[in-house]
């Protein structure tokens, strides 16, 4: 299965009643953190760096039913840190499910197979692993060798046992069109995942590896000759068919932070997941309405310059698409 048809209509619906409700600002996704912790230290990750003390906190379960419910997103993407490291992970995505919520758990796969027993499978719930090449390149992303070979293992059991499962896949300056092919053709023939996510690393401050973040020109340059010649059609890429053409420079967008909004064990993170740039916020009531989102986007804020992330432009894509009968036609015939 790729994304169910269940949840294309619930969100498509979830929008109509926004829109016929008047709300200017609502929620796609929420970005949920349980933890900072990892069980890994990759080159390009800029949430690890917290202090030890931030690192130990955990969400509770209720504090992250509490966040879902306030801010009402159809869809979670529970990530951190290593999600599978908190120890109550399994009630999270219990409790967010039987509150019909579309729950992507993500994970280095270190963990996986080990706590697969504590988890459903459910057209609700979907594992989402990272994986941002084949063998020697993702061991490389991530530094530390065997990690690959594990996380494939991982995906199979779990299908073996009847799990949606599906990646994320970031790519950063080592990468080109051909080892974007190489991965995405892995995943998608080989390994036969359900769906597939992608994105440019963004250059996190706090990364330890700063040389590899790709610019918006090459980020544009190497997925326009990946996608050359009709390959992105045979790939299922969980994104919206717009937000692929403006990773190839089709189309340009502006950020629509706001749409998927990040809560951690440090509350409501301004303006997204990826950067901290003011206080957080205590309520996402407080975070929508007293953040200044006309700040943020590529032209707009510095931080913000090399950014083409799914978190900023892949709402926009999202809504850019519902408001069009061609764009909505061709995202439901997407995978
Ligand atoms: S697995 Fe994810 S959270 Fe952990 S170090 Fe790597 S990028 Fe960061
Ligand atoms: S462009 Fe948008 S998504 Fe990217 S860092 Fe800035 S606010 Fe976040």
């Amino acid at each position: 299965m790729s994304v169910p048809w269940r949840q294309k209509l619930a969100v498509g619906w979830y929008i109509t009643k926004q829109r016929l409700r008047r709300v200017e600002k609502f929620p796609l996704v929420l970005q949920l953190e349980p933890l900072y912790q990892c069980n890994l230290a990759c080159a390009g990750c800029g949430k690890i760096q917290h202090p030890q003390h931030i690192l130990a906190r955990r969400l509770t379960v209720q504090e992250c039913i509490d966040a879902v419910e306030e801010c009402g997103a159809p869809m979670v993407s529970i990530a951190g840190g290593e999600p599978l490291i908190h120890k109550e992970i399994h009630l999270i995505a219990k409790e967010l499910v039987k509150r019909r919520k579309f729950v992507y758990l993500c994970t280095n796969a270190l963990m996986m197979q080990r706590k697969l027993d504590l988890f459903q499978p459910s057209p609700y719930f979907a594992w989402s692993v990272h994986i941002d090449g084949l063998r020697e390149r993702h061991d490389e992303s991530v530094c530390r060798s065997g990690v690959f070979d594990k996380a494939v293992a991982a995906i199979r059991e779990a299908q073996r046992r009847g799990f949606r499962v599906t990646t994320n896949t970031t790519f950063f300056g080592q990468d080109d069109a051909r080892s974007i092919r190489a991965v995405l053709d892995f995943l998608n023939d080989e390994l036969k995942v359900d769906q597939m996510q992608i994105a440019p690393g963004y250059a996190y401050e706090k990364a330890p590896d700063q040389e590899h973040f790709l610019g918006v020109e090459r980020t544009r340059a190497i997925f326009r000759e990946a996608f050359a010649g009709g390959k992105r059609r045979k790939w299922r890429l969980n994104h919206t068919p717009l937000y692929l053409d403006f990773l190839e420079g089709k189309v340009d967008f502006e950020c629509t932070a706001w749409g998927i909004p990040s809560f951690s064990v440090l509350g409501w993170q301004r303006p997204c997941y990826l950067m901290a740039d003011a206080p957080y916020a205590a309520s996402y009531r407080e975070l929508v309405e007293e953040t200044d989102w006309s700040r943020y986007g590529r032209g707009r804020h510095p931080k913000c310059e090399n950014c083409m992330a799914h978190c900023g432009y892949e709402p926009t894509a999202v809504l850019a698409s519902t408001r069009s009968l061609k764009e909505s036609v061709r995202a439901a015939l997407s995978s």
